[in-house]
């Protein structure tokens, strides 16, 4: 092994890089990252029913095929009236108008409004024709069943909800790209649009490789470990927004790998697996892809997360993240969650960064990009990250405290207390 990260002449021909540190052979952060989200495209768009299209990203510019609200209405309880027959109505000078029937909520009106006459009407209800104007009940006597005396004219429009207020025929009511919340539902339910074409959330099928997993229902022999990663990916994979598929755990052992990733395959838009893709070609994950046209393993100037598998089976992206918890969940973070979104169709790729001031001293492997786990808090002097454990790529409760990954430089042997550093969040609350 050569010295910590610091040689930088090519290595010997023939020689295989075991020194963990060492710059050589790998691919920075960013090249990795390029090489995945260059590989993945956003998933094709189907028409989804809207509780199916909630968190969706729309394909296409939604465009409304009708006025909303599609008729005029009242917006108070009173008497539809024509504004030039009850002009200059005041309390001492009231005009009397006949009531000759109702507009009911979810009814077509019954009757026309002509001169001198006036039509009972809800809020909600549709606006009779002839009428142009609503007089509120606190502005009318009523005088028995056929008679109302109007104290106060309204104008032309006055208490009536046009037709087309919210929305005009031709309106974009979502544009391309945009993901459909909450408001989005609603607008489109009320425009009529029930199946909006969606890129839709992929299926991703998650598996643990490991003769040494046994579920975490199960109590292990000694030197078993319970399967931790297949439950923080089914976990990840959900909070970006796609669908996980649990899959379990498969046995180091490449036609079982091949079985379950081929029983799956109908379903699956995208595979992620953990464990098998570190050292040699004896690893699972390895063997079984390795030398096959569209996979790749390959070595990323990242601590955690140096060993990669990507490549695609049966056309559909896979990932091979690492064994450790920590290394699965910085992957995922680096690696899977942004190119789940651009199958998904979003726009924004990246987690929210601030700039955090460090509260201890952080080690970093010189050669490698460093994603410390760190607990990230803002008081009055700005942002401050401080680490939630050691560095040990198998301590997953250093995850559990932590919102962020701060990102120690490459070059860095020791980021020292005080330092400033970039930090991705990938927890936005306490809770
Ligand atoms: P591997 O790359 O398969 O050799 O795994 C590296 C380390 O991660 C080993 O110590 C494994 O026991 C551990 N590991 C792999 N998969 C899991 C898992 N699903 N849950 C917990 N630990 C795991
Ligand atoms: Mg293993």
């Amino acid at each position: 092994m050569s010295g910590r990260g610091a040689s930088t002449g090519p290595a010997p021909a023939g020689a295989h890089v075991h020194d963990h540190d060492s710059p050589e052979g790998l691919l920075t952060v960013e090249e990795a990252k390029q090489k995945v989200l260059g590989a993945v495209r956003p998933l094709a768009p189907i028409e989804l029913p809207l509780t199916d299209a909630y968190g969706c990203v729309s394909a296409r510019d939604i465009v409304a095929t009708i006025d909303l609200p599609e008729f005029p209405s009242s917006a108070m309880d009173g008497f539809a009236v024509r504004a030039d027959d009850v002009a200059g109505a005041t309390p001492n000078r009231p005009v009397e108008l006949k009531v000759v029937g109702r507009a009911l909520i979810g009814h077509r009106p019954e009757g026309v409004v002509g001169t001198g006459e006036s039509i009972r009407i809800a809020t909600g209800a549709p606006i009779p024709a002839g009428a142009d104007a609503v007089v509120p009940i606190e502005n009318a006597i009523v005088d028995g069943e056929e008679l109302v005396r109007v104290v106060d004219g309204p104008a032309v429009g006055t208490h009536v909800r046009p037709r087309g207020e919210d929305v005009s025929e031709g309106d974009v009511l979502v544009p391309a790209g945009k993901r459909l919340g909450a408001p989005e539902l609603g607008l489109l339910a009320n425009a009529g649009q029930a199946t909006p074409l969606v890129h839709p959330r992929p299926r991703v099928i998650v598996l643990s490789t490991g003769d040494e997993l046994v579920p975490p229902t199960e109590t292990p022999d000694f030197g078993q470990v319970r399967d931790s990663n297949a439950s923080l990916l089914f976990g990840a994979v959900r909070e970006a927004g796609a669908m996980p598929v649990m899959a379990g755990i498969v046995r180091d052992d490449v036609e079982s790998l091949r079985d379950t990733i081929l029983s799956f395959e109908i379903q699956a838009d995208a595979f992620v697996s953990s464990g098998g893709v570190s050292v040699g070609e004896r690893d699972v994950v390895k063997a079984a892809f390795f030398r096959r046209g569209e996979f790749d393993f390959f070595k990323v100037a990242m601590q955690p997360g140096m060993p990669q598998g990507f490549g695609h089976v049966e056309g559909k992206p896979y990932w091979g993240l690492p064994g450790n918890p920590v290394s699965v969940f910085v992957s995922f973070e680096v690696f899977v969650r942004p190119a789940l979104l651009k199958m998904m169709g979003r726009r924004t790729l990246s987690r929210p960064e601030v700039t955090a001031t460090l509260t201890a001293d952080v080690r970093g492997p010189k050669g490698k990009l460093q994603f410390a786990r760190v607990e990230v808090r803002r008081d009055a002097r700005g942002w401050s990250a401080t680490p939630t454990g050691a560095r040990g790529s198998n301590l997953i409760s250093t995850v559990a405290r932590a919102n962020g990954l701060a990102m120690i430089p490459v070059g860095t042997e020791t980021a020292p207390a005080g330092t400033t550093v970039p930090v991705m969040l990938f927890r936005s609350s306490e809770d």
